[in-house]
């Protein structure tokens, strides 16, 4: 393999990371959340949204 042939492969990779980091936070923004807490952060146990929970 090339290494323009990687770089390109690493291109495309990016692009669908993106892809898909924008669609979870999509999915997440849309959540009607149902949060179940612990010491430092809750998580949505429908979407696994986390937030951190400061005191
Ligand atoms: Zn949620």
């Amino acid at each position: 393999m090339k290494v323009n042939d990687i770089q390109e492969k690493i291109h495309q990779l990016q692009d669908q990371l993106n892809y898909w980091e924008n669609h979870l936070k999509d999915v997440q923004n849309d959540c009607n959340h149902d949060y179940q807490e612990d010491s430092f952060y809750k998580k949505c146990i429908r979407c696994q949204k986390i937030e951190a929970i400061y005191y």
